[in-house]
């Protein structure tokens, strides 16, 4: 029967806000744990007295009733589970938050359950804005575990010529997904894999998720890391992140 509207009682990450014509309403985009990545509309959001504003900016993490609509849902009620304050209050850890919430826009389901993907954003995030970990190595996390929830895993098994499983340098091919040895003709566009790299990228792609942010690496073996990790990622994904070309104006290292 026409209008009677069941509510969807979920949690969600505000991963994007949209520009609207209200100048008080908000607009945005959520990665939410029962029906993936929706678009929701909250009136009046951006008042000052809206007793849901805070929850809906960029970055919360929220209890969400939302009733759906034709093409959006409408944001009947949300509050704050998590707002991520300390990434605001520094530009490096914003700009890298703000590239998790790109990707998750073009690496996560719609209208499907997406507990992993929010589960590994808001681990991400976690770590991000509490500082414990390298950023770098969370961003390579955050990068691989997307990639293989949706299904970009590569073969870390060992040289795809001759089978060798260790060297103490492989060749990665970021087009293939593929380890080439030292004794074997590396492929034109392949990047230099240490021994270390090699076991972080099997521990972060092969391992437990519980334990996938647990790990150590020098310098100079994690901005190899980072720097593959995410040349993997745009070989696959095949398209531009704005949020990541700012981030590199911090991090020229990675390009
Ligand atoms: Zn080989």
């Amino acid at each position: 029967m026409a209008g009677t509207k069941q509510h969807l009682m979920t949690d969600g990450l505000i991963v994007r806000e949209y520009p609207t014509v209200a100048e008080s309403d908000r607009f945005v985009a959520i990665l939410t744990r029962d029906k993936g990545l929706v678009r929701a509309s909250a009136r009046g959001a951006r008042n000052v007295r809206s007793r849901f504003g805070a929850a809906t900016q960029l970055l919360c993490y929220s209890d969400l009733s939302l009733i759906p609509g034709r093409d959006k849902y409408i944001i009947e009620d949300a509050k704050p589970k998590e707002v991520f304050f300390s990434l605001r209050q520094d530009m490096e850890k914003l700009a890298l938050a703000q590239y998790f919430c790109e990707l998750a826009l073009h690496m996560t389901p719609t209208d499907a359950s997406a507990t992993d993907h929010l589960r590994l954003l808001l681990n991400g995030l976690h770590y991000l804005g509490e500082g414990t970990r390298d950023a770098l190595l969370v961003k390579a996390v955050v990068e691989g575990r997307l990639l293989c929830l949706e299904g970009y895993m590569p073969d870390l098994g060992g040289c795809c010529h001759c089978g060798r499983a260790e060297d103490a340098l492989m060749w990665f091919s970021c087009v293939d997904g593929t380890l080439t040895c030292s004794a074997c003709a590396p492929p034109a566009e392949g990047m230099p894999v240490t021994a270390g790299v090699l076991a972080a990228l099997r521990h972060i792609l092969q391992g437990d998720f519980a334990r996938a942010f647990a790990f150590k690496l020098p310098a100079a073996d994690t901005v190899q890391l980072a720097r593959l990790m995410e040349r993997f990622l745009l070989a696959q994904q095949q398209r531009r992140y704005n949020t990541l070309e700012f981030y590199h104006t911090m991090h020229p290292e990675l390009l």
